[in-house]
């Protein structure tokens, strides 16, 4: 009776989602779409944000091109855009609910069979053992109006409290150093910075291969820059900077307080910047006395005098600008990394100018809409949780009872993790990642997803290795085949639109969010939340007077035509202070820079502290969680490989082009050196072996690493076998890059175990 009671309540959504052609579920592409066309939309992968025209015909997706008009990539693509569509025509699409059986297999399912499934199995699971034992973990690859909805979803529909995103693996440290020394997670730069820049000072990243469109923007600099690498391999942006710090590994804290105490000594910072808008400066001043060059260059292995140079260039009044992404973020102490990295910038003036800034750059295409609005660990439109002032404004813009904001943040991905194995946690859903192969310690992640009572997948692809371990696999649309909008690194909100047909059954993450609300008996809650557009207003609404203000944008198409759009972009009579332009005196309409201005944030001088300050943060540094030693002596690298490899590769591999453009074999880049003192030849099979697990590769034998490390991307499944289970205390971010290693010629180490 129940089931039918729910059947007849659902059904009519349902046949409309799966069913019926149109713009929803499976039909064919928009109708306002001419059958023969060319549609812009903004890339699926990287954070970069180009802009891709997919042409249609005969109201198919045929072919792509980089948009020559749309002011990121100035009709530039890397090898993952032109390959855009080959990922979504792989034959090991989901394309249908799948249900494991008894036999343990998995097996097709309506959605009907799928969503009463993962109702019951949650709300038991909720029952049994309360509103802490559920969790679910994101991404920041889909839209930002579906991550909304999943956080929105979750926790204000479902009572599900805790759950993060696939972004604390990348970002986390960035976001808590802009929140701690901003007062706001506010990437300040704008991508002309690259072309604006005298010094740009790249840490921790490989521009070339991993935001190849960026690097382009900084070879159009006309101002003869120097480009500086800080970074312990030499790699393919080292090789191209006009000067390399081949930095022992995670000795960066003491290099860059060691650069900060000589332009302190140099007396090269902007006295009149620090009075009028900081605060701690003569605390950090104080904390610097110790860190010499000296120092710095026994830590580092770095020659002092060529410290004390770099420092010089740094505070010689030149524009510069500080870039960082992984190299940085995923440290043990990160936060503090890149925090050095913004007091450089601070103490020397160097922010809100062009040219300048403190900048992280992001990874995945939509982490800076995870970031903002993906109510995971903050309140929705970088609000806080545990404010309630915050949790008022959002029920009332949201329409809903107060008590149905949770008062506490959510665990961690890492608490979360540790909740599976303590057994707190006994449900997990999971969107659009892929745990099994990205988590580090991965052999500890695998285990664990095991334990759960109900694991649900939410996927393009049914193969990934989390979804093999799934209890009820849910098939998704991917990127092309729906609508929604992407935030880029520089704070660009773009249009992505729906130009294919999604295969079989698959739904948008967007349509599966609604079903699921039905069959849990919130939709009343949701019931503004129609279309991917209504939710963008929605977003709008929540984010104006807040430091992202969107307010302002109309609307999709405004987005359309001004080629993508960067925060703040606010209705006036929200308007914040920091960005370039002030509002006009009593007007609604947004007066900012059209479309083809980049801005920058805090050319004002102010940040987003009470007292309008930035602040100096600083710690001392400590060694690492897993330093080499006797029995394992070698450090391990992890990065990545290629321009044409993305994350764990379940989209890349899928191109027959792109395979082609990497090894498909896992490597590991050797030093010559050490090659030749463990008779390893190039090619020959290497066992990597770590306290943890290990694995076997084929030997790359170079000068890229120094002897003693060894480097293997991440993007192969075997490389997190041997990471160590260690975090930033401050963002939980994991610390991927160094952990101790034995390296052993394979041959030789058969012999070694069988002995
Ligand atoms: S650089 Fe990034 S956004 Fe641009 S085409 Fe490549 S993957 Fe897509």
């Amino acid at each position: 009776m129940k089931n039918t009671l729910l059947r007849s309540w659902t059904g009519p959504l349902t046949e409309r989602l799966v069913r019926a052609p149109g713009e929803h579920g499976l039909g064919q592409v928009p109708a306002a779409l001419k059958p023969d066309t060319v549609v812009p939309s903004v890339c699926g992968f990287c954070s970069t944000g180009c802009s891709l025209s997919v042409h249609l015909k005969d109201g198919e997706a045929v072919n792509l091109s980089a948009n020559p008009g749309y002011p990121v990539n100035l009709g530039m693509a890397c090898p993952k855009g032109w390959e855009a569509l080959a990922p979504l025509a792989a034959p090991d699409r989901a394309t249908t609910p799948l249900l494991r059986k008894d036999d343990s297999t998995l097996a097709p399912v309506d959605w009907d069979t799928a969503m009463r499934h993962f109702v019951d199995r949650f709300k038991t699971i909720q029952r049994e053992h309360g509103p802490d034992a559920l969790a679910w973990l994101g991404t920041g690859q889909i839209p930002t109006e579906e991550l909304a909805f999943l956080g929105a979803l979750a926790k204000f529909g479902m009572g599900i409290r805790h759950g993060d995103g696939n972004t604390r693996q990348c970002m986390a440290t960035a976001v808590t150093a802009y929140k701690q020394s901003f007062g706001f997670d506010a990437p300040p730069y704008t991508y002309a910075d690259f072309e604006e820049s005298d010094v740009l000072v790249f840490v921790g990243s490989n521009l070339c291969i991993a935001h190849p469109i960026l690097w382009q923007r900084v070879l159009r600099n006309k101002r003869s820059p120097e480009i500086v690498v800080i970074d312990p391999r030499t790699t393919e942006t080292a090789m191209a900077a006009t000067s390399h710090f081949a930095i022992r590994p995670k000795s960066d804290l003491s290099f860059f307080y060691a650069l900060a105490h000589q332009i302190l000594r140099d007396g090269s910072i902007d006295r009149e910047f620090l009075a009028r808008s900081t605060t701690g400066f003569d605390e950090f001043a104080a904390f610097l006395a110790p860190h010499t060059p000296a120092r710095a260059a026994e830590a580092s292995g770095i020659p002092e005098e060529r410290i004390i140079e770099l420092a010089r260039l740094i505070g010689s009044g030149k524009r510069v600008s500080f870039w960082w992404t992984m190299g940085v973020n995923q440290s043990y102490e990160g936060t503090r990394v890149a925090q050095a990295l913004i007091n450089l910038a601070l103490m020397t003036g160097n922010i809100g100018k062009p040219g300048t800034g403190a900048n992280s750059i992001t990874g995945q295409c939509n982490a800076m809409g995870s970031r903002l609005f993906s109510n995971t660990t903050g309140l929705l439109g970088g609000r806080d949780f545990t404010n309630p002032a915050h949790r008022a404004e959002v029920a009332r813009i949201l329409e809903l009872p107060a008590d149905t904001i949770p008062d506490e943040n959510s665990l961690g991905y890492d608490q979360i993790i540790d909740g599976i194995e303590a057994g707190r946690i006994k449900g997990l859903w999971i969107v659009a990642t892929n745990s099994a192969h990205s988590w580090i310690q991965q052999n500890r992640c695998n285990g664990l997803l095991d334990k759960l009572d109900c694991l649900v997948v939410q996927d393009m692809y049914a193969s990934t290795e989390t979804a093999q371990a799934a209890d009820i696999v849910l098939p998704a649309a991917g990127w092309g085949e729906k609508d929604g909008t992407f935030i880029n690194s520089e704070r660009r909100i773009g249009r992505i639109r729906k130009v294919r047909r999604a295969p079989g059954q698959a739904l948008a993450d967007f349509h599966i969010f609604q079903l699921l609300a039905r069959y849990w008996g919130c939709a009343d809650r949701f019931a503004r939340w129609e279309s991917p557009e209504a939710v963008f207003h929605i977003l709008r609404e929540l984010s104006a007077g807040q430091p992202c203000d969107i307010s302002g944008i109309e609307g999709y198409d405004h987005l359309d035509t001004a080629g993508g759009i960067q925060w703040p972009y606010a209705n006036s009579k929200f308007r914040i202070s920091n960005s370039e332009s002030p509002p006009p005196p009593n007007s609604t309409t947004p007066q900012l820079p059209d479309s083809t201005t980049e801005r920058r944030l805090f050319a004002d001088g102010r940040f987003h502290h009470a007292d309008g300050r930035a602040r100096f943060l600083f710690d001392e540094p400590r060694p690492l969680p897993e330093a080499p030693c006797a029995d394992f002596p070698f450090t391990l690298l992890t990065g990545r490989g290629t321009s044409a490899q993305w994350h764990t590769q379940t989209r890349t591999a899928k191109s027959d082009v792109l395979r082609k453009l990497y090894p498909q074999n896992i490597y590991v880049e050797i030093n010559l050196t050490d090659a030749v003192a463990l008779g390893i030849r190039a090619n020959d099979p290497v066992t990597i072996r770590s306290r943890r697990g290990e694995l076997t590769a084929a030997a790359h034998l170079c000068h890229t690493v120094q002897p003693g490390q060894i480097f293997i991307p991440m993007h192969y499944r075997e490389t997190n076998r041997l990471t160590h289970s260690s975090f930033d205390p401050h963002s939980r971010q994991p610390n991927y890059k160094a952990c101790a290693v034995q390296v052993l010629p394979a041959a030789r180490y058969r012999t070694h175990s069988a002995g």
